[in-house]
């Protein structure tokens, strides 16, 4: 029995060796030192925390094989074809195999050859692998989205139920759940679901420092898209629309603008969503428009933005949509465009459900959501409450909130133009309208629609004209928001006034606005896990690493992560060692790509100045 003094250090010298990191991330050592003492173990660690490591470094120094169960059998080739990059003997058996290749790889399996199976949880249904895995020597079993076997998650899997068997099948075998998913109830039904035996449990914080959060008001969606990516054309990323329809015509506009986008949605053929999804992952198109049907399994680290296009239905959606983004750690951001016209449309569709219980958590989830987009405090506070995580600082320097604190305006004078205006309109008789109608009256515009129903001759006809539209529409925004308007959930959005609207006419009250949110960049400042680095030498090795990757046929980021890009784009190492002390380049890569990057770094060096980082 080694002394865990003895474990530690076998573990960090793994770590090290084969993956090339130099320190381990929250509770990933903790975890390991569980795993390897024969304990049964419960992470949970938010995407990005570093699970995989978790059981593939035990599988590399405990005896016998380590059993990987995981739902994604389309990434398991990605996963094991990183390990073997990395020479961990690994290998995975699902029903993308042909008989004849499942035949090989279990002839591997019976002869020890191999450290690491991954197995789709389907498997598991047929008697003969039961069997099998009690006559192997099993010392770990590892259930990845550990989430799958609830019925509350949002990805139930019923083959997860067969793992409980597993677990009394196998008394001598550790088991590890792991999952990212971090509400209470599903938690205690992985413990019950798997039979975990007392597991000793493991969580992290689910903030994501590198993370960056904001908010922008939602005016002309496609364009803003546009501006936002083509801040970073060579960067990748997400955007989340709210309909299958809503991800091929952004996609198709953002094609037209010279982006390379796909569409990704349920309603696709298979074909070509495993063809968009490796264009994808491959780097080819830079950016993904998606439903929520695309993510659950995205493993690509080097995800720099996510962009909701349309509102999300409730924060832990939010959450785990925003959480693909920056799993390498890198600096990356989460935008949310946002309108009240989209939060009136989600509430129509609440109405629609027929089930009253369920209609109204939907309602109560998605206030809270709406209070997240239009809060003026700390994004992030509001984020790790909602899991009931306390922040401990009142400002946490990376979301929009924190960097440009929202600055309060008199707005009375516009304010009762503006409800004065709605005020007549309805005494005007015929039908109520959405603010766009009432900006036009406001600003005096002679439209047809205008003269047609008379507004015209209303008295607050051309009252605004010292304020432009878009200044209109965000005190028509703010009016709503503070509650002095309401605005029907129908497809009209039409605006009203209310009690507290009355009021404050009636008693010439003060009315003051939150400033607007401008649509500037965000501040430069250096946020939490940056990298700097010569920017410049950082694409040429960009560039070496897609024709590696090309190649070989595989992801860039199987080759190097963006991490470790940096880094050596920072370091400048020109020998084997400088090369071999980058984070990420474990033995095995050394050997394979020591000389390719340290050649290309001394070619920069001969025609570009060195620069120096602190
Ligand atoms: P998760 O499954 O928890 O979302 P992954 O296991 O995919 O996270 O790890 C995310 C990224 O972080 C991967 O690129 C991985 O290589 C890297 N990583 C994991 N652990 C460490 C570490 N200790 N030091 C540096 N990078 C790490
Ligand atoms: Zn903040």
């Amino acid at each position: 029995m080694e002394s865990p003094k003895e474990i530690q250090n076998q573990l960090e010298s793994k770590l090290k060796e084969v993956f090339g990191y130099t320190s381990f991330r929250p509770y990933q050592l903790e975890i390991m030192e569980s795993v390897m003492a024969g304990k049964d173990t419960f992470a949970l660690l938010p995407t990005g925390g570093g699970k995989s490591l978790c059981y593939q470094i035990p599988a590399l120094l405990m005896p016998g094989l380590t059993v990987v169960v995981s739902p994604l059998i389309a990434l398991m080739k990605d996963q094991v074809d990183a390990l073997l990059e990395a020479g961990v003997d690994a290998t995975y058996v699902n029903s993308s195999l042909s008989a004849e290749a499942i035949r090989e790889r279990m002839r591997n399996l019976h002869e020890g050859k191999v450290k690491l199976l991954y197995l789709a949880p389907e498997r598991l249904l047929q008697d003969h692998w039961e069997q099998i895995l009690q006559e192997w020597e099993v010392s770990l079993v590892a259930i990845d989205e550990a989430h799958c076997i609830s019925e509350w998650g949002h990805d139930f899997r019923p083959e997860y139920r067969q793992i409980g068997k597993l677990r009394t099948l196998l008394p001598k075998t550790s088991f590890l759940a792991l999952t990212a998913t971090a509400t209470g109830r599903v938690q205690e039904e992985i413990k019950s679901g798997l039979s975990l035996r007392e597991p000793a449990c493991f969580k992290a914080s689910f903030n994501r420092p590198n993370l960056h959060y904001r908010v922008i008001a939602k005016q002309k969606p496609t364009n803003q898209v546009h501006q936002l990516i083509s801040e970073r054309p060579q960067e990748s990323g997400i955007v989340y629309c709210g309909s299958r329809n809503g991800t091929e015509t952004l996609a198709a506009s953002l094609s037209e603008r010279g982006h390379t986008a796909l569409p990704y949605h349920a309603g696709l053929s298979s074909e070509e969503r495993a063809r968009n999804q490796d264009a994808f992952l491959h780097d080819e198109a830079k950016t993904i428009c998606a439903t929520i049907a695309f993510g659950m399994g995205i493993d690509k680290p080097n995800v720099r933005y996510v962009i909701h296009h349309d509102l999300p239905k409730n924060i832990e959606s939010y959450y785990q949509e925003t959480g693909r983004a920056g799993r390498d750690g890198l600096p990356s951001d989460c935008v949310l465009l946002y309108s009240a016209g989209d939060a009136a449309k989600q509430r129509y569709f609440i109405d629609q459900v027929s089930d009253i219980d369920q209609q109204q958590n939907q309602r109560k989830l998605l206030q809270q959501m709406i209070h997240y987009a239009e809060s003026p405090a700390c994004r992030r506070i509001d984020l790790l409450g909602y899991f009931g995580e306390v922040w401990n600082t009142s400002d946490c320097g990376a979301c929009d909130n924190c960097q440009n604190p929202r600055e309060w305006e008199d707005a009375t004078i516009p304010s009762q133009k503006l409800l004065s205006c709605v005020f007549r309109v309805a005494q005007s008789g015929g039908y109520g309208t959405g603010l766009n109608h009432l900006i036009e009256i406001l600003t005096g515009a002679d439209t047809e629609k205008v003269r047609q129903r008379g507004h015209d001759r209303l008295s607050t006809y051309g009252i605004g004209s010292d304020f432009s539209r878009k200044e209109w529409q965000w005190i028509g925004r703010e009016l709503i928001r503070l509650g002095y308007l309401q605005q029907t959930a129908d497809k009209y959005s039409v605006v009203q006034l209310t009690e507290k609207a009355i009021e404050a006419l009636k008693n010439k009250e003060e009315i003051r606005i939150a400033k607007a949110l401008e649509l500037k960049k965000r501040r430069a400042t250096r946020s939490e896990g940056d990298i700097e680095c010569d920017e410049n030498l950082f694409d040429v090795l960009r560039t070496l690493r897609q024709s590696l990757a090309k190649d070989r046929g595989v992801p860039a980021y199987i080759i190097f992560g963006d991490q470790s890009l940096r880094l050596m784009a920072r370091e400048y190492p020109t020998d084997a060692e400088a090369f071999s002390l980058i984070q990420g380049v474990g033995e095995k890569k050394a050997q394979e790509y020591t000389e390719v990057f340290t050649a290309t770094i001394t070619g920069y060096l001969e025609n570009h100045p060195r620069h120096h980082f602190h």
